[in-house]
């Protein structure tokens, strides 16, 4: 008979959802630039429970980063692909305001994070992982949020799975945005 293994003193961290990521797995022949394969105008046309999109509006929405730095990381996004803040019209430029205020209101009541990173990379070289289509990062941030793990282990902890995110903040959005 097989024994079920005796438990070390080991704790485990399990991330199978990095192996895309880190196969390439997931990435499109013709790379990001273009929208057939651009993850943002992808995003909102996927069915809700795999696009991780928390909330729509008229020109832009919410979705949950793929690979966040902390829990409840959300990107505010115009539908349409375009790629720098001053392509931006007056109409998106509003809404993209107003959607990071609800994305602060609605992670603040859910996970009461002690403050926000906020802010747009514009370019591959300042950092921009999908540098074709403009997003603004909303990333709740903890006291302590940043120890040894991704310093020097190159690797965050996360402790909820994305889709049970989606569904507490998706749900929140409706009575707190
Ligand atoms: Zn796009």
């Amino acid at each position: 008979m097989t024994s079920p293994g005796v438990p070390d003193e080991l704790d485990r961290l399990w991330t199978p959802h990095r192996m895309a990521y880190i196969t390439g797995a997931e990435k499109p022949s013709g790379g990001y630039d273009e929208p057939a394969g651009c993850p943002f105008c992808r995003a909102p046309e996927a069915p809700a429970e795999t696009s991780l999109v928390v909330a729509r509006g008229e020109t832009v929405f919410a979705v949950l980063n793929l690979y966040p730095y902390n829990p409840g990381h959300l990107m505010v996004c115009p539908y349409r692909h375009v790629a720098d803040y001053t392509d931006l019209d007056p109409v998106e430029t509003v809404e993209v305001a107003e959607f990071t205020q609800s994305a602060m209101r609605v992670v603040r009541a859910v996970s009461s994070p002690h403050g926000f990173n906020l802010g747009m990379n514009q370019g591959s070289v300042a950092g921009a992982g999908i540098a074709a289509h403009l997003h603004q990062h909303v990333v709740p941030r903890w006291g302590g949020d940043t120890n040894f793990m991704p310093v020097i282990g190159r690797t965050k902890v996360l402790p909820q799975l994305l889709d049970d995110t989606r569904d507490l903040l998706a749900e929140a959005w409706g009575t707190t945005a």
